[in-house]
C-alpha cells in the first residue's frame, strides 16, 4: 500500500464510508463549491448527520478504519477483487482525527466502521481500540458508534458496546438466499447470533444499571442494522417482512434501508441499474408505519402490489392501504379509536394526539382538522367530521387520482 498522508487517507476513507446508510441521507443533487465557485458541497464526505437518543440531530466523523478487505462481498466497491485506490489509518490517527475534529467544533462524534483486515478478531481489535482510547485516554464524551464484524470473538463484540452508543451488525442483504449469492463469505446465522448476543448484553446491562449505578453503560443507544435494497430480487413484501422480524428479535433501534448503487468495477452478479430511490424512501416510509403508527407488518405487505410484492412509488403506503381498503373509510374523527384515526392518509402521529385530546371536550368539525393537516383535500375523502360526511368519496373509481399528489408537491404522508 502506498504511503500517504492523513489528509489522502481521510479523502479516500471518508468516500469509502459513504455506502453506509446508517447515518447517511441520500437523494439530493451533486452541487460542489470545489474549483473556487461559490459556497458549500453536498459531495464532500466525512461528516454525516444522525440523531442522538435524546432526538438532537449531532454531526459525525464518518469514516473507514480501513477500505482494504479480505472479503469480496459482489455489491460492496471495498471487496478484495475491486480495483480501488487503497488506504488504511491506524488506530492512533482516527483518535487524534476525531478529536481534532471535535475540538475545533466540526463534529459531536465518531462513526466507524472498517473492511476486515487479516482477520475478523484482528479488524476488531483495532476498532475497539479507537473507541476505547477515546473514551478512557481522552475521556471523551461525544458519540461513538461502531460497526461490529458478527465473525469477531463475542468478547470483542461486548468490548465495543462498553464504550460505544450505538453498535450495528449488518444484515447486509434482506434474505438468506441473497446474502449467501452476493456475500457468499458472510454467514446469516453468526450474523443474527452476534445480533442476538448483543441484545442480550444490552438488555442485562441495562437492568444492572438499573439496580446498580456502578454498573457500566452498554451500547445505551441500542443496536441498527443495515439492508441493501435491490440487489437482490426480495420484493419490497420480502423486506418489510425481514425488517419486522428484525425489531421483535433483536429489538433494534433501526434498520436502514440503502438503495443499491451500482460501483465503479461491479461484479456480473449486480443488476445493471440502481434501484429508484424513491423505493428506498417507501420503505422508509413502511417502517414508520410499524413503528409509530401501529401497522402490523402484514398490513404494510398488503399495501404493495398483489402481483410484485412492491410498494407504489406514486403514492405513499399508508395512502396505498387506505386505497386498498376503502371499507375502512370514512373515520369518524370524533368517535373512531385511535388506531383508526392513525390509517387516515394525511394524518400523522401528532395530529391524531390533538384529535383524541380535543374531542374530549367538544364535537370536531372539518376545520378543526384542517388546521392539523397539510391539505385537507387529502384527508376528506377518509374522514366523518359534525359538519362533514363524504358522499361515496371512497367507492370513486378515480379517487387515487383525487389524491395522489402531484410531482412537485410534498408527500400526503403525514409528518
Ligand atoms: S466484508 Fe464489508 S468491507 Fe469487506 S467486502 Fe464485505 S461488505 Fe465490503
Amino acid at each position: 500500500m502506498a504511503q500517504l498522508d492523513v489528509r489522502e487517507k481521510l479523502a479516500i476513507l471518508a468516500d469509502a464510508a459513504k455506502y453506509d446508510a446508517s447515518c447517511a441521507s441520500s437523494g439530493t443533487t451533486r452541487r460542489s463549491s470545489a474549483g473556487g465557485k461559490g459556497l458549500g458541497s453536498t459531495e464532500g464526505m466525512g461528516i454525516c448527520h444522525a440523531y442522538a437518543p435524546d432526538g438532537r440531530c449531532i454531526s459525525l466523523l464518518k469514516i473507514l478504519l480501513t477500505n482494504s478487505c479480505v472479503f469480496d462481498c459482489h455489491y460492496c466497491i471495498n471487496r478484495k477483487s475491486s480495483n480501488v485506490r487503497r488506504a488504511r489509518f491506524t488506530a492512533e490517527e482516527v483518535v487524534q482525527l476525531t478529536l481534532s475534529f471535535y475540538r475545533r467544533n466540526y463534529i459531536e462524534g465518531l462513526f466507524l466502521s472498517s473492511g476486515i483486515i487479516r482477520s475478523s478478531n484482528y479488524t476488531m481489535e483495532q476498532i475497539v481500540e479507537v473507541a476505547r482510547s477515546l473514551r478512557e485516554d481522552h475521556d471523551f464524551r461525544g458519540y461513538i458508534h461502531l460497526k461490529t464484524i458478527p465473525d469477531a470473538d463475542p468478547e470483542l463484540v461486548h468490548q465495543a458496546g462498553l464504550h460505544a452508543d450505538r453498535v450495528s451488525i449488518n444484515v447486509e442483504l434482506p434474505t438468506t438466499q441473497g446474502l449467501t449469492r452476493l456475500a457468499p463469505e458472510k454467514s446469516a446465522v453468526r450474523i443474527e447470533g452476534a445480533m442476538g448476543d448483543m441484545r442480550g448484553a444490552i438488555d442485562d446491562l441495562s437492568d444492572a444499571k438499573k439496580r446498580y449505578k456502578s454498573a457500566p453503560r452498554f451500547a445505551p443507544a441500542g443496536q441498527s442494522t443495515q439492508m441493501i435494497v435491490g440487489a437482490d430480487a426480495a420484493t419490497d413484501g420480502d423486506i418489510v417482512r425481514r425488517a419486522s422480524t428484525l425489531y421483535d428479535r433483536f429489538r433494534l433501534r433501526r434498520v436502514y434501508y440503502s438503495a443499491f448503487s451500482p460501483i465503479p468495477h461491479p461484479s456480473a452478479v449486480l443488476p445493471l441499474q440502481r434501484p429508484p430511490l424513491m423505493r428506498e424512501h417507501r420503505l422508509y416510509q413502511s417502517d414508520w408505519l410499524m413503528r409509530f403508527y401501529d401497522y402490523r407488518p402484514d398490513e404494510v405487505v398488503a399495501a404493495a402490489d398483489d402481483a410484485t410484492g412492491m410498494l407504489p412509488l406514486d403514492i405513499d403506503p399508508k395512502l396505498a392501504w387506505a386505497l386498498k381498503f376503502r371499507d375502512r373509510f370514512p373515520v369518524d374523527v370524533n368517535r373512531a379509536p385511535r388506531e383508526m384515526l392513525l390509517r387516515v392518509p394525511g394524518l400523522g402521529v401528532k395530529a391524531v394526539n390533538s384529535i383524541v385530546t380535543a374531542r374530549r371536550w367538544r364535537q370536531l368539525r372539518l376545520s378543526d382538522i384542517s388546521r392539523l393537516t397539510v391539505s385537507v383535500a387529502k384527508v376528506r375523502p377518509f374522514l366523518i367530521a359534525v359538519d362533514w360526511r363524504p358522499t361515496l368519496l371512497t367507492d370513486r373509481a378515480d379517487l387515487r387520482s383525487l389524491v395522489t399528489p402531484r410531482s412537485e408537491q410534498l408527500e400526503l404522508f403525514a409528518a
